[in-house]
């Protein structure tokens, strides 16, 4: 058995913490879970700067409500912790989805140092949102079937091999967090890895946000500049791939899933 979900192993001085994706912005787009659990909930510790504060309508009222905005890690434990002490229903509510670029696992351990129970509620995640706002899909036959989710590297530092340059150079779809101050650099190193610097690019910030996202599109060498005199220079997703506009495209690789030629488990093949 799994240790971690073996039951016994929890100690049950302390409630049960859900770590809850919130998804991108949009408030409706939290899970049927999630939006159950918020209702449920006993204290709520969300991340001010990400989440929508209306997702918080589906609390109770009596509900313990905290922003982590101005929190330190130790002090977010903290929080937790106590909470957990004194209630059953506790949610750490992210942005997104919480396995990505969320500081997940540093919240965890000193969770499962005390032995208390926790879940994962997976999130729609911004990269999602994104290529949702501007009507792209990620993957196209024949085109790409390939998605990166990377960022670039700033004061975290990339592992080995993970440079954007090397990344890039698979000219499949990238999707880059929290970059969108390092677009000079995004320019350079997909330019060194052998993008066209005509090759599209699309910005979207604050996909999801009723009345506020925004959507710049543009071309590697001209983004930059546009997102500047946009003033879009935070809470955005860099989105470059070989199948952006595609929906204008005269000429498709259709997928072979539709395709009345191709059987699969569903459909057999029609005779051509
Ligand atoms: N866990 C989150 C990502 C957190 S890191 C997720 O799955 O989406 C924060 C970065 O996510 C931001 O710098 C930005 O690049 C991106 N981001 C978060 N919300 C966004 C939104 N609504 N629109 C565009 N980008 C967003």
């Amino acid at each position: 058995m799994d240790k971690f979900n073996d039951t016994n192993r929890y100690n049950t001085n302390y409630g049960k913490i859900w770590f809850v994706g919130a998804g991108p912005g949009d408030p409706e787009l939290i899970t049927v879970k999630g939006r159950d659990l918020i209702a449920q909930a006993d204290a709520i510790l969300f991340a001010g700067s990400l989440v929508s504060e209306a997702t918080l309508r589906w609390a109770k009222k009596d509900c313990v409500i905290s922003d982590s905005k101005g929190m330190a890690l130790e002090e977010i434990t903290d929080w937790l912790i106590s909470n957990a002490a004194k209630f059953k229903t506790i949610i750490r509510l992210q942005t997104g989805d919480p396995g990505l670029y969320g500081a997940l696992v540093e919240m965890v351990q000193p969770l499962d140092a005390l032995k208390i129970e926790i879940a994962v509620v997976p999130g729609v995640s911004s990269a999602l949102a994104s290529a949702a706002a501007g009507i792209e899909t990620l993957t196209l036959p024949e085109i790409t079937q390939t998605v990166i989710l990377t960022r670039v590297e700033g004061r975290t530092p990339m592992p080995d091999g993970e440079s954007l340059t090397e990344l890039a150079a698979h000219h499949c779809t990238l999707c880059l967090f929290l970059s969108i101050t390092l677009l000079k650099k995004v320019q350079q190193d997909c330019i060194a890895a052998g993008w066209d610097e005509n090759a599209p690019i699309m910005v979207v910030q604050k996909a999801s946000w009723p009345e506020q996202e925004k959507i710049i599109r543009g071309t590697l060498k001209d983004i930059r500049d546009k997102c500047i005199a946009e003033k879009v220079t935070s809470q955005a997703m860099i989105i470059l791939s070989p199948t952006l506009g595609a929906r204008s495209w005269k000429e498709l690789k259709k997928s072979k899933l539709y395709d009345k030629t191709f059987s699969h488990r569903f459909r057999k093949a029609e005779k051509i």
